[in-house]
C-alpha cells in the first residue's frame, strides 16, 4: 500500500489506541452484532450501525478489501442480557398473537429500511441466527466436554475454565459479577447458558433437538458461531454498542477461547477478534428511547416529523463514536440545517462541474490529507466534517476537481452529497394537512397579495399555512420558501 498513514483504532480489549494490522494482508474482516428483531429499532440502535458503516467505509478508503457481517438475532436473546427472563422473540410473538417467524420477518424488513434510509452500505452477509442452529450445536459439542456442565435448565458455560474471563468488561470472576443468580446449581454467577432446554411440558415456537434435549441456543453462542464461520478465527474487528462490552462480548470471547483452544487475553487475537470496538450510547432524557414507552424514537418518527433521515446520520457523525450523544429535536434541526447548506453548496458545484470524471488535483492535497488524518485518528468524524466544510468552501478551484474531492470525502462519511438535492431533503411531516402543490399555490397567492400591498390577505394566507403545519420562510438565506413546523 502506498499510503503510509496507519488507521488507528481504539481497542476496548486493551483500552488502547492501536494501528490497525490486518490478520490477512490487504483484507479487513468485520463482524457487527445485529439487532434483536422483536420490535422496531430505535435511533440509538441505528447509531451502532452508522458507526459500523463509517468504520467499514474507512477501511475501504484505506484500501482494504472489506468483508462485513451483521447478524439478525431472531432467537436466544432473553429479556435480560444475562440468563434471566424470557426469549424476547417468544414474548413479542405471544403479545401480538403472531408466529415468531412473522414477527422476525416484519421487524427485519423495518430494520433494513432504516439501514437503507441512513445510507448504510450493505454488508457482505446478513447472517440470520436461526439459519445457523446446526452449526451452533456443533460448536457447543466441541467445547462441552472441557468448558460446560449440564443443569436441568440447560448447558452452561463455566467461565472459570478460560483465562482472563471478563477482561473486556474489566470485571473478574473472583469479585463476582453482581448479577442475580437465579439458576440453582450454577458454579459461578457469571456462568451462562449456551443451550436452553425447553422446560418439561412446555412447547416453544422455536426449538431444536440437541444432545442436551430439545431447546434453543443462547444468544452469546450465536455470535461466536456466525462470526467464526463467516470470517474465520481470528478475524479483525468485532463491533457493538457499549452495553455489549459488559456481558455479551465477554461471553462470546470466553466461548471463542474455548473453541480455538487458546488461552490468555494478553494476546488479543486469542479472543477471536484482534480488535473489539464499541460505540457509546445515544441518550434521551425523557426516556423516549425505551421501546417500552408508547411513542419511542424510531427513525420513521423523525421522518414523519419532516426530518430527513440523513440529518440523523449527520447528527451521529457530529459526535465521536466513543462519546455519549444526547438527542434533542433542536440538535436534529441544527443537523438538518447543516446538511441543507452542504447539499445546496454541492448542488452548485455539481451544476458547474458538468460530466465529472475529474480527479481532486493538487490544490486539494492538503485538505484531503487533513481528512485522512482525522478519520485515521480513531474515526474522528467531527473533525473530518470540518474538513469537508473547508473543501466545500474553497474558492477559485476547478469545479470538477472540487466535486471529486467532495466525492472522496463523502465516500467515507456517506451523506449522499453527490446525489441528494434540495427538494429531496424537505419532507412533509405526516401531521400536515396540506400537500406540496397546495403549499405552492398558497405561496403564489401570497406573493400576489403582497405585490398588491394587501398585507392583511398575505398575513391570513401565512396563518392558514401555519395552521396546516407549515411555516413560511421569507428571505431564507438557503432559498427555501417554507418549512415544516
Ligand atoms: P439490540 O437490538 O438490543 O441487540 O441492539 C442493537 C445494537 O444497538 C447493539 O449493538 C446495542 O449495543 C446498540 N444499542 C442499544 N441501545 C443503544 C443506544 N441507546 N445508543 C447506541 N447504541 C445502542
Ligand atoms: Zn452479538
Amino acid at each position: 500500500m502506498t499510503d503510509p498513514r496507519p488507521l488507528v483504532l481504539f481497542n476496548s480489549l486493551t483500552r488502547q489506541l492501536e494501528p490497525f494490522q490486518p490478520v490477512h494482508p490487504g483484507e479487513a474482516r468485520v463482524y457487527s452484532c445485529g439487532p434483536t428483531v422483536y420490535n422496531y429499532p430505535h435511533i440509538g440502535n441505528m447509531r451502532a450501525y452508522v458507526f459500523a458503516d463509517v468504520l467499514g467505509r474507512t477501511l475501504s478508503h484505506k484500501g482494504y478489501k472489506l468483508t462485513h457481517v451483521i447478524n439478525i438475532t431472531d432467537v436466544g436473546h432473553l429479556t435480560d442480557d444475562a440468563d434471566d427472563g424470557e426469549d424476547k422473540m417468544e414474548k413479542a410473538a405471544a403479545a401480538n398473537a403472531q408466529s415468531i417467524w412473522d414477527i422476525s420477518r416484519h421487524y427485519t424488513q423495518a430494520y433494513w429500511a432504516d439501514i437503507a434510509a441512513l445510507n448504510i452500505r450493505q454488508p457482505a452477509h446478513w447472517s440470520i441466527a436461526t439459519e445457523y442452529v446446526p452449526q451452533m450445536i456443533e460448536f457447543a459439542k466441541a467445547i462441552a466436554g472441557k468448558h460446560c456442565y449440564e443443569l436441568p435448565s440447560g448447558l452452561y458455560f463455566d467461565v472459570g475454565s478460560v483465562a482472563d474471563y471478563g477482561r473486556l468488561a474489566r470485571s473478574h470472576t473472583e469479585e463476582g459479577s453482581g448479577r442475580i443468580d437465579e439458576v440453582e446449581g450454577k458454579r459461578h454467577p457469571a456462568d451462562f447458558a449456551i443451550w436452553r432446554k425447553t422446560p418439561p411440558g412446555e412447547k416453544r415456537q422455536m426449538e431444536w433437538d440437541s444432545p442436551w434435549g430439545r431447546g434453543a441456543p443462547g444468544w452469546h453462542l450465536e455470535c461466536s458461531v456466525m462470526s467464526g464461520r463467516l470470517l474465520g478465527f481470528p478475524f479483525d474487528i468485532h463491533t457493538g454498542g457499549i452495553d455489549h462490552r459488559e456481558i455479551h462480548h465477554p461471553n462470546e470471547i470466553a466461548q471463542n477461547q474455548a473453541f480455538c483452544c487458546t488461552n490468555g487475553l494478553d494476546v488479543p487475537a486469542n479472543s477471536g477478534a484482534r480488535v473489539w470496538m464499541h460505540n457509546n450510547f445515544l441518550v434521551e432524557r425523557s426516556g423516549k428511547m425505551s421501546k417500552s414507552s408508547g411513542e419511542f424514537l424510531r427513525l420513521q418518527l423523525l421522518i414523519d416529523r419532516g426530518y430527513h433521515p440523513l440529518a440523523y446520520r449527520l447528527l451521529c457523525l457530529q459526535a465521536h463514536y466513543r462519546s455519549e450523544l444526547e438527542f434533542s429535536w433542536d440538535g436534529l434541526g441544527a443537523a438538518l440545517t447543516r446538511l441543507k447548506r452542504l447539499v445546496l453548496a454541492v448542488a452548485q458545484v455539481r451544476e458547474r462541474a458538468g460530466d465529472g470524471g475529474a480527479r481532486p488535483g493538487p490544490k486539494f492535497g492538503d485538505a484531503l490529507d487533513r481528512f485522512d488524518a482525522a478519520i485515521c485518528d480513531d474515526l474522528n468524524t467531527p473533525v473530518a466534517l470540518t474538513v469537508l466544510d473547508d473543501i466545500v468552501g474553497m474558492k477559485k478551484v476547478d469545479p470538477g476537481e472540487k466535486l471529486a474531492a467532495i466525492g472522496a470525502v463523502d465516500a467515507v462519511l456517506g451523506l449522499g452529497l453527490l446525489t441528494l438535492d434540495r427538494a429531496a431533503l424537505r419532507l412533509r411531516p405526516k401531521a400536515t394537512t396540506i400537500d406540496e402543490a397546495a403549499i405552492a399555490k398558497v405561496l403564489e397567492d401570497r406573493r400576489a397579495a403582497r405585490a398588491d400591498k394587501d398585507f392583511a390577505r398575505s398575513d391570513a394566507l401565512r396563518d392558514a399555512l401555519s395552521a396546516a403545519g407549515i411555516d413560511v420562510m421569507d428571505g431564507d438565506p438557503l432559498g427555501w420558501d417554507w418549512k415544516p413546523q
